[in-house]
């Protein structure tokens, strides 16, 4: 079994108990590349109609509005004319494989991977994140735990899995619950629980906890997905998005559209950070960024605020970062890279604040 660490979290840092709202920007950013811009043909758009289609995945506009123009040669910008209409939706109705395969392959292509072969018979679900700051998907859980469960028992009988089993962090109590309290309707779905160690979340070291050998898994923010065009039958989803760390006044959880811009919830909402800099997806895996150029995506679930900058000094050969790595890498020897999770431990126990380099 590999080694794996507690991270201490700061418990100044809290977030407030309940989602905030933030579901009608002004302007809504879809990623492009510039053969996109060809393909749009009428300034004035409708909520949930196609837009163009990218890498073979289909782009919904989120919102009714206006087409603006490109930003950065890397957005499309669509105002918002705030003149939905209220349509009530329908649940999809899918009682075959087939009628399965058509909405994935047409909505939600990445998704395809649902249709492997599996030997092993037990679909899994991993509903946590490996981030100790990133409470997001515990809010999701919280707001869409019938849903999730609908829409995991569905998958179940769809593609012919014996049963389903939840996998949560041991200190997940809220999501615990949640389940815990209509669990009892869905005889062929369990929970089962792992260690609050980092990096649990990653597949290669969850594999020393569960049997995974062989099965479909399922994570977090994919299920989102799926429930967004099952349940509710809309292909442009609402996003769940921590915002958190000590430089923002009062961490919380937002609820937003896919496309909209941080530095307009930051705005509206009259949120005080107090730098100009964030760590997207948090300081143990993520990237900084500069608050003005981040969009909020459907693979954005953390933003951390932290104004500290700690140079970089030389290495004194403590070894922490060999000790520490959970796939026996070498990093300051450039050793053994090829199993690098990039999970970011390395730099994170680093006492001369070396960073290896975490993204993927
Ligand atoms: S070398 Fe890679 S896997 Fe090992 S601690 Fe560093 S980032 Fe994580
Ligand atoms: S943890 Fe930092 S200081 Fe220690 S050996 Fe690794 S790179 Fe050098």
């Amino acid at each position: 079994m590999k080694r794996l660490m507690s991270i201490n979290r700061d418990l100044n840092i809290q977030v407030s108990s309940r989602a905030t709202n933030f579901l009608m920007p002004k302007n809504i950013y879809l990623p492009i590349s510039s053969l996109e811009e060809n393909y749009i043909k009428n300034d004035n758009v409708k909520k949930d109609e196609i837009l163009f289609k990218n890498n073979n995945k289909l782009f919904f506009s989120p919102i009714s509005g206006k087409i603006k123009g490109i930003y950065k040669k890397q957005y499309l910008v669509i105002a918002n004319n705030y003149k939905e209409e209220k349509i009530s939706k329908t649940r999809l109705k899918i009682d075959n494989i087939n009628k399965l395969k058509e909405i994935i392959n047409k909505y939600a292509n990445p998704l395809n991977f649902l249709f492997d072969k599996y030997s092993n018979k037990t679909l899994y679900y991993v509903a946590f994140v490996d981030d100790p700051y990133d409470v997001s998907l515990e809010f999701f859980i919280n707001d869409y735990k019938n849903e999730i469960l609908d829409v995991l028992d569905i998958l179940r009988q769809l593609l012919h899995m014996d049963n389903v089993k939840i996998i949560l962090k041991d200190t997940n109590t809220l999501s615990i619950d949640n389940f815990n309290m209509i669990l009892g309707m869905y005889p062929f779905i369990s929970l089962m629980c792992v260690p609050d160690k980092y990096p649990i979340g990653d597949l290669e070291i969850l594999k020393d906890y569960v049997s995974l050998d062989g099965a479909l898994v399922i994570k977090g923010q994919e299920l989102k997905i799926l429930i967004d065009i099952i349940i509710n039958n809309s292909y442009n989803g609402k996003t769940y998005v921590t915002l958190s760390g000590k430089d923002i006044k009062t961490p919380q959880v937002i609820k937003t559209i896919i496309g909209t811009s941080l530095k307009e919830i930051i705005s509206e909402l009259n949120i005080l950070v107090n730098t100009d800099m964030v760590y997207v997806n948090g300081f143990l895996k993520g990237h900084k960024e500069k608050i003005d150029d981040v969009i909020i995506t459907d693979d954005i679930s953390l933003l951390f605020f932290l104004n500290e900058e700690k140079e970089e000094t030389p290495c004194i050969n403590c070894g922490k970062c060999i000790l520490v790595c959970p796939k026996g890498c070498e990093p300051i020897l450039n050793k053994k890279m090829d199993n690098c999770l990039h999970c970011g431990l390395c730099s994170y126990v680093c006492p001369s604040h070396i960073n290896f380099g975490k993204e993927r």
